[in-house]
């Protein structure tokens, strides 16, 4: 059964007043709160086995290795990975993205001319990373345009693949406008008309519904760690076995060789050729700990209140005379983006919203190119996790009625 406010009673943070108003805290696509799991996990690993992995004869980095070796398989189970050496530790979603680009050049996959295909919907993190690649190696960038509801033209993307197109790379979910892509059709087509390597950008998707990689038939599927309730600066990049055997290694060092010498260093095998360095180890079983907690609420039961936090989120906003949602018709999950017209800017909107305890973000949200579409410079947006209740909708939409009054 879903109970909310047994949820709720596992955050700490949201308990609070902020300006003294109760916390409202609506800026779950940046980054979600904690549960005490996770927590308690950060606080126990440090407590009790804090030491290096993989290298220790010692009990403590046995039991560290052990404890993130699980978490590897947590993570492995909950996007049904075929094997566990599939799931890469990363610092992010960016990082993840990085490694790939720089895999790819290092593995001279990607050559002059080649065509390398992302969308208009992109994060700069799905964006940057590619140019820089194709800076690198002489190959075409190209992007797949949207129309006014955010929806990608998928006749652009057929019409584009080639023997030429060597990586197409998007994400399932908009962060600044919540748009759902549909990814199974632009990966069959993707498949039909190309040999070209699929990276889906899954920052904004396992947060909100149940992942199947094997289902999907992505080559990579990368995330971060932070959003889905474990600490920052933990995150996975999924890739299938044979793909990542093909790939040289992004990162040099530490974890990651068979043999080093002075004449040829011979690299590990998988997952550790793309794990260079010290991992975030307390971050890693805190990942698993987060999973943990997202398997016991139930993704769908998640999946379910977050659609009718958007649904109810939406009616609301939209009996606001001149507010206008981006994207407002496409199929959409967790995210409001929006913004008061003749009001100035939203950062305007957020900083009312913040007097009142209301945590939004808003401006550009990394998505320049999103913000240029509409000619605006930002937009306000409310993002919904799994603690947020009906209420708190109610909240958001008296603040941003007061805001209008304040700002027209
Ligand atoms: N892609 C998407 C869709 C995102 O929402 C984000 C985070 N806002 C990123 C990539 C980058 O994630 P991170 O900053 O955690 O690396």
């Amino acid at each position: 059964m879903f109970n909310i406010e047994k949820i709720r009673s596992q955050f700490p943070i949201l308990h609070q007043n902020i300006n003294g108003k109760p916390l409202v805290y609506l800026d779950n696509a940046a980054t979600s709160q904690k549960p005490i799991s996770v927590l308690n996990s950060i606080k126990e690993y440090y407590e009790t086995i804090n030491s290096n992995v993989h290298r220790g004869i010692h009990t403590l980095s046995q039991r560290a290795t052990e404890k993130m070796e699980d978490a590897r398989k947590k993570v492995q189970n909950f996007i049904n990975a075929k094997h566990d050496y599939e799931v890469i530790f990363t610092k992010g979603t960016t990082e993840g993205i990085n490694l790939i680009a720089y895999a790819l050049s290092n593995s001279n996959l990607i050559k002059k001319d080649d065509e390398i295909i992302i969308s208009y919907l992109e994060h700069h993190s799905n964006i940057v990373p590619w140019q820089m690649l194709c800076e690198r190696t002489g190959a075409i960038l190209k992007v797949i345009p949207m129309d006014e509801n955010g929806i990608l033209q998928l006749d652009f993307l057929e019409k584009n693949l080639n023997e030429k197109t060597k990586i197409v790379s998007f994400n399932q979910v908009s962060n600044a406008l919540g748009v759902i892509n549909p990814v199974d059709e632009m990966i069959k087509m993707i498949r039909a008309n190309s040999a070209a390597y699929i990276v889906i950008d899954g920052a904004q998707s396992v947060t909100h519904f149940a992942i199947d990689v094997q289902k999907m038939d992505c080559d990579f599927f990368v995330f971060s760690g932070h959003k889905l309730y474990a600490p920052t600066g933990t995150g996975i990049l999924y890739g299938k076995e044979s793909v990542l055997n093909e790939l040289q290694p992004f990162h040099g060092g530490g974890e990651m060789i068979a043999v080093c010498s002075f004449e040829k260093t011979t690299y590990a095998g998988l997952p550790f050729k793309f794990e260079a360095g010290t991992p975030n180890i307390g971050g890693n079983i805190a990942l698993g700990a987060a999973i943990d907690f997202v398997n016991e609420t139930g993704i769908q039961n998640l999946q379910k209140h977050e659609d009718q936090l958007l649904h109810y989120a939406q009616a609301e906003l939209l009996k606001i005379e001149n507010l206008k949602i981006y994207a407002e018709k496409a199929h959409r999950t967790a995210v409001a983006s929006f913004n008061l017209e003749g009001t100035g800017i939203a950062s305007d909107t957020g900083m009312i919203l913040d007097k009142m305890g209301i945590a939004v973000r808003t401006g550009h949200h990394c998505t320049q190119p999103i913000m240029e579409f509409f000619k605006i410079a930002g937009t306000v947006r409310a993002s919904f996790a799994v603690y947020n209740t009906m209420e708190e909708i109610d909240i958001l939409v008296d603040g941003v009625k007061k805001a209008q009054r304040m700002l027209s």
